[in-house]
């Protein structure tokens, strides 16, 4: 196979696409695969210190501007993360005090992340997020996409998806005689539990943005 940006070639009995939403074996597989859509939602997170916040629970702040997530963290501090809803890129040339800056009017209204972004110690750039189109062929005799390459499930759920997708693929290939039958039961045993996931982790994002999930993003 010819891996697309080098141009270098390589011979293997099987190829496992683990290579994420933006995988270069999928469009290998098919080259009319889908590729990456923005899903109108880009990730800023962080870590306030000085702020109280009851340990073991998982506090979600559905905002004007978006989601604010929020958690005590080991030392006292708290993770967050702000799930801001935005048809634009984030610019990438802001400084980390701009973007707390940015953040700190978005979420104006919410008194608890404002005090948390107030008491950010730790800032970590922005992430913009995606979503991709069912993807019709995930793998041929010789070759398979696991994970977010195949599925993207997305906040959430896709760390633990992309772990049972390599244990059951690692057992068909040890239960089936050939690589094309192992392909075939992986998929046979995945397929209706990662769709089921990915559909509720759609609606789970979608219900973060105003209106549909939208096909493509301006910039700034
Ligand atoms: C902002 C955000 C927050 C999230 N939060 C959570 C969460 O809280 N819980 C959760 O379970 N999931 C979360 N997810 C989803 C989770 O990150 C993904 O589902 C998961 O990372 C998918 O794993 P993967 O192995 O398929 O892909 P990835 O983690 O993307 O790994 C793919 C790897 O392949 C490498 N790669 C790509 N192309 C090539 C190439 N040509 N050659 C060599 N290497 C290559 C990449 O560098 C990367 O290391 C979040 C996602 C985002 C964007």
């Amino acid at each position: 196979m010819r891996p697309p940006a080098s141009g270098r070639t390589a011979e293997a009995a099987l190829l496992i696409g683990a290579d994420g939403i933006r995988s270069a074996t999928r469009s290998l597989l098919d080259r009319h695969a889908p590729t990456p859509q923005c899903a109108g939602l880009y990730s800023v997170s962080g870590v306030a210190d000085g702020i109280e916040t009851e340990p073991g629970i998982f506090n979600l702040t559905f905002a004007r501007n978006g989601t604010f997530i929020h958690l005590a963290a080991p030392g006292g501090k708290i993770w967050w993360s702000a799930q801001v809803s935005s048809p634009v890129q984030p610019e990438p040339t802001l400084t980390d005090g701009e973007w707390l800056r940015r953040l700190a009017g978005l979420y104006r209204h919410e008194r608890v992340p404002s005090a948390i972004l107030d008491a950010t110690v730790e800032l970590h750039r922005p992430t913009l997020m995606h979503r991709l189109d069912p993807v019709p062929v995930r793998h041929s005799d010789r070759i398979a996409l696991l994970a977010g390459a195949a599925r993207p499930v997305g906040a959430g759920q896709g760390a633990s998806m992309a772990l049972e997708d390599a244990l059951v693929l690692a057992r068909s290939l040890a239960a089936e005689p050939s690589a094309a039958a192992a392909l075939a039961a992986y998929e046979a045993v995945r397929s209706s539990r990662v769709a089921k996931m990915a559909k509720a982790a759609s609606v789970n994002r979608d219900a973060k943005t105003p209106g549909r999930s939208h096909g493509g993003c301006a910039t700034w």
